[in-house]
């Protein structure tokens, strides 16, 4: 997988370095921890100096929680990034520059993300070993997944057989891990060199998520460690409009 530009999940630029240090990189496990208010714009976009909360990208939508002041409790309502910086959209007015907070993420529905997102990597992962399909597109909602792919020789029944094979995979447990890899090394990976050519000049390093030895993605999304926690992937609809716009939707059980 991860053998052009186009056939990857998240997009280059959630990998660019942000003035916020990200911690969601590092541990998407992390659901609370305190942070610095280094900018308030309108009243409503803050900046922090660290932050767990994923901004939008990808197809993986933001991570809503709280901003806690002094115990008083404000809404992250959508979270983007805007040059290089991580803006948190809060409900109310009254958090100010270098305020000591806590925060908290709604850890329910990030965790739903991460399950459909590893799950996405390996149905991918899937379309391209069997099929040479690459990924176009994909959204991630918090009932189901939407993927996009191109696909020579197409039929709802491969589909089918890809997915049971994931599913197959997914009884393994293979774990999940993040490795960090120089530029040297990426362009010297065949899968990743190729990628490679579309990624951002200025990085030296690159975050790569693999499951097992199975998969490998420069990736700077949020995953799970096992993929049993995945649970079982079931195809609800199939959708074809040409060679290069085939679509699959599916959920978790
Ligand atoms: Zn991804």
């Amino acid at each position: 997988m991860a053998e052009t530009p186009k056939n990857k999940i998240i997009s280059v630029t959630t990998l660019l370095y942000s003035m916020t240090e990200a911690l969601y990189m590092k541990d998407s496990y992390l659901k609370n921890w305190d942070a610095k208010v280094v900018s308030v714009k309108d009243d409503k976009y803050i900046a922090l100096d660290k932050t767990a909360f994923y901004p939008k990208g990808g197809g993986q939508p933001w991570d809503e929680g709280y901003i806690i002041k002094d115990g008083e409790k404000f809404k992250v309502v959508y979270v983007g990034k805007f040059s290089g910086e991580i803006s948190h959209e809060v409900e109310k007015p009254g958090l100010k520059e270098g305020d000591t907070v806590s925060c908290e993420i709604d850890w329910e529905r990030r965790y739903t993300y991460m399950r459909y997102h590893t799950a996405c990597h390996l149905v991918s992962n899937l379309l391209f070993r069997r099929a040479k399909a690459k990924i176009t597109g994909n959204q991630i909602e918090l009932d189901k997944a939407r993927m996009d792919f191109s696909m020579e020789d197409y039929s709802p029944e491969k589909l089918r057989t890809y997915v049971k094979e994931s599913n197959e995979i997914i009884k393994q447990d293979l774990p999940i891990t993040i490795e960090t890899m120089s530029r040297a090394a990426v362009l010297e990976e065949p899968e990743l060199a190729r990628l490679a050519v579309g990624l951002p000049k200025d990085l030296q390093e690159f975050r790569i998520v693999k499951i097992g030895d199975i998969d490998k993605q420069v990736d700077g999304g949020t995953h799970i460690k096992h993929l049993k926690e995945i649970g079982e992937i079931e195809i609800i609809k199939t959708v074809n409009k040409g060679k290069n716009n085939r679509r699959l939707y599916f959920v978790l059980k």
